[in-house]
């Protein structure tokens, strides 16, 4: 039995290298939300500064005075966690290796310094003890690189499909659905701030490719770098390309593939790609749309496993960031992995009454004049309003005459409403049934 948690004597002590997209968010959250991440951290969590290049560029959150400073390597010394959102190799990397020299744990949403440098980062955080994640760095806000890591360590992977870059995932699914050009869908993506004014990265499958080699690493228990990935981007695929594509039922995606395959010899290895790949539109993948992320997982007991969500942007990220932050902090606060679950939301369970969905409702009813305006002011005297009805007339009725099938669609209303709506409606002499009650979501 786990042992109550004891109240740590002080705060967790939180360095923040980077205020940019990503950084500003985390930095944010970790002060609105302080007390909520502090409870499931087990510790207070402390932001003690907030590494920049410029201390007077224009930041999106407002910050307590004092936090922004230029020296990054006082603050990595200073500190329990150091969570780094610079990017780039330098000083990025030579900060992280210093904070794991001070004993600290790091999280990074890196992925070029992690696709570059990983194993060297590993094996320093190893030797030191100390934690390294870095969730954010592929498929940005999706959980996938711990659900790999730890939920699926007692499988065994075969392959990963994974659309791992927004930017090409927008400029493929606006060929796919306008007809535009490349160059076309490009600028689209640039008015949009999807893509960069230098989208080389993007476009030529690098970004993507960092996240393969990352993704592979994890799935295949093997270090893979970035020179083991095979990269073709998306600057060769033209609006033919996509319109052939779709006549015999496929869509082009940019995925990034990593697989156990056999050589000639017969010898096992894995083989990791990027490059533009044609799907069966039933594929799941298939239907990721816009700048939306999504990992498909083939796993020998598992079978097919699918991970969906936004892949960038600054608070989307930094989810993934504060996750790694909390696991993290939880670890060094309750010592080895920590608890499996936390009981500190103290949110009750609530009566289904309370529910908002969305019924649909099929009625039998006589076909008679007025039936429809008796059916419609009991749903408006309960507060329900109706999105769609449609009827269809049946010859035949039980004195010979016609009647009508209705299927009514509903808005959303609280659950007790809908279902006192349905036992009046079902109450009324014109009705001859209920035939159907389903609720709908999704809509
Ligand atoms: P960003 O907007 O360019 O922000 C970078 C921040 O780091 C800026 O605040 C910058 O300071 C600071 N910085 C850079 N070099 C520095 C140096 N030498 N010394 C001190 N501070 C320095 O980057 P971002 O978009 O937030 O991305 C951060 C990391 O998250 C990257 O590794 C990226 O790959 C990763 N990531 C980003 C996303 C996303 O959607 N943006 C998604 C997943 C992962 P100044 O503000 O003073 O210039």
């Amino acid at each position: 039995m786990n042992s109550p948690a004891t109240p740590p004597a002080r705060a967790l002590r939180v360095a923040l290298l980077g205020c940019g997209n990503v950084g500003s968010q985390v930095a944010r959250i970790l002060l609105e939300d302080a007390e909520n991440l502090g409870r499931r951290a087990g510790a207070p969590l402390e932001l003690t500064g907030i590494a920049v290049r410029s201390l007077d560029a224009r930041r999106d959150v407002d910050l307590p005075a004092g936090l922004l400073t230029t020296d990054a390597e006082a603050l990595v010394e200073d500190a329990d966690i150091v969570i780094e959102l610079m990017g780039g190799i330098e000083p990025a990397k030579s900060l992280i290796l210093r904070a794991i020299g001070h004993g600290a744990t790091v999280v990074s949403g890196n992925k070029a310094l992690f696709a570059q440098d990983g194993p060297e980062l590993y094996e320093q955080a190893d030797a030191a003890g100390v934690q390294l994640s870095y969730e954010a760095a592929v498929a940005g806000a999706i959980p996938i690189l711990r659900p790999i890591r730890d939920s699926l360590s007692g499988d065994r992977i075969t392959r990963v499909l994974g659309i791992v870059n927004g930017t090409t995932n927008y400029i493929l699914d606006q060929m796919d659905s306008t007809g535009a050009s490349f160059a076309d869908a490009l600028k689209a993506a640039q008015d949009l701030g999807y893509a960069e004014a230098d989208p080389t990265a993007d476009v030529e499958g690098h970004d993507a490719a960092a996240k393969a080699a990352i993704l592979a690493s994890l799935s295949f228990h093997t270090r893979f770098a970035l020179e083991d990935v095979h990269c073709e981007g998306i600057t060769s695929v033209t609006a033919d390309d996509i319109a052939a594509a779709a006549e015999d039922g496929y869509v082009i995606k940019l995925l990034a593939i990593a697989e156990m395959l056999t050589d000639e010899s017969g010898a096992a290895g894995v083989g990791v790609r990027v490059h533009p790949t044609l799907l069966p539109r039933s594929h799941p993948l298939a239907a990721v749309r816009g700048a939306f992320n999504a990992v498909f997982i083939e796993a020998e007991n598992a079978g097919e496993l699918m991970f969906y969500g936004q892949g960038a942007g600054g608070t989307p990220t930094a989810s993934a960031v504060l996750g790694d932050v909390v696991s993290a902090a939880r670890r060094m606060v309750l010592g080895g992995p920590g608890r499996t679950e936390t009981t500190t939301g103290h949110v009750p369970p609530l009566s289904i009454d309370v529910v908002r969905t969305s019924y649909c409702i099929g009625l039998e009813v006589a076909d008679q004049p007025g039936v429809l305006a008796r059916i419609a002011q009991i749903f408006a005297e309960n507060g329900v309003s109706i999105e769609t009805m449609r009827q269809r007339i049946h010859q035949g009725g039980p004195d010979g005459g016609t009647t009508a099938e209705l299927r009514i669609v509903t808005h959303r209303a609280p659950e007790a409403s809908l279902a006192a709506t349905v036992e009046q409606v079902a109450a009324l002499d014109v009705i001859t049934a209920v035939s159907s009650v389903l609720r709908v979501e999704g809509i």
